[in-house]
């Protein structure tokens, strides 16, 4: 029995050993007051290997816990959306492949009702 106590000479074993010591220069720095600044002016204060980390959103201010609406554009999508739609707007219903259809097929619905007209004045 107390050869089985024993530490075994084989392979798990050495592993087992070589888990429970922390190897060296392989670890990052570690920083127990890092800060977290969202960009609402929350501060946080973690434990990271990051020592200052900017984010665009935390409780305080997400609209999940605000219950309030916001709209977080990073890449101001909102704004080139809506320039966007402004320039549309600008050139009018001239342009687009819908608007042309549509103009097509009330033309066509025109001529028909005009062709229809003509064809009851010929027969009367
Ligand atoms: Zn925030």
């Amino acid at each position: 029995m107390s050869r089985l106590v024993a530490s075994p000479p084989c392979f798990l074993g050495k592993v087992l050993l070589e888990s429970r010591s922390m190897k060296t220069d392989i670890h990052p720095t570690y920083y127990p007051n890092a800060t977290i600044t969202c960009a609402c002016g929350h501060v946080l204060t973690v434990g990271s290997t990051i020592e200052d980390i900017h984010v665009e959103l935390c409780t305080n201010c997400h609209p999940f816990y605000t219950g309030k609406q916001k709209l977080v554009d990073t890449s101001r999508r909102v704004e080139k959306f809506q320039a966007r739609k402004a320039a549309m707007e600008k050139l009018g219903d001239a342009t687009g492949k819908r608007v042309k259809r549509e103009k097509r097929a009330a033309a066509k619905t025109e001529k028909k009702a005009t062709k229809t007209k003509k064809m009851a004045k010929a027969d009367a």
